[in-house]
């Protein structure tokens, strides 16, 4: 299979830079396959599962709000958070759970909603990428 070039850069470091296979990744219309020779496009991406296949083998990571821009030579991935399963801290995610869903109770303005609604996405996101990994002994 065809590789391409790939990097993950988040706001503290640069996550990822390596020949892939494909990457699978969320987006606002669901989840979007990338391989070489993709058509270059930019899209906005949402709090979920990321998936990088390299060398034949496929990782996932949790992957926050962000952006993606797919170029003749390299796809770049831009978000605010990017965690391996093992660095997910699970009773962080938990909490954060809590209190978006307690946040979300309460009657908001239309904003704070949409803040929350991201915020739980983010937190359950984080405890599907630990549980799914966990189990499957990646
Ligand atoms: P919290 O309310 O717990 O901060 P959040 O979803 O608002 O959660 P982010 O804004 O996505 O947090 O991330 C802020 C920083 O904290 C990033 O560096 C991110 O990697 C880290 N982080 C957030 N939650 C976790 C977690 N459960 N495990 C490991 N790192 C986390």
């Amino acid at each position: 299979m065809n590789k391409f070039l790939l990097e993950i850069i988040t706001p503290e470091k640069s996550f990822y830079r390596g020949e892939v296979e494909s990457i699978n990744i969320p987006s606002i219309g669901g989840s979007c396959t990338i391989e070489a020779g993709h058509q270059p496009m930019v899209f906005a991406t949402e709090p979920g599962t990321l998936r990088i296949t390299a060398d034949g083998a496929s990782r996932e990571a949790f992957m926050s709000e962000g952006f993606i821009e797919v170029r003749p030579d390299e796809t770049l991935v831009f978000s605010q958070a990017v965690e391996w399963p093992e660095d997910i801290n699970e009773r962080r995610a938990a909490e954060a759970k809590e209190r978006a869903e307690e946040q979300l109770r309460r009657n908001r303005s239309a904003a704070e909603y949409r803040l929350n609604r991201l915020a739980l996405q983010r937190a359950f996101a984080r405890l599907r990428v630990k549980h799914h990994n966990y189990l499957s002994g990646n």
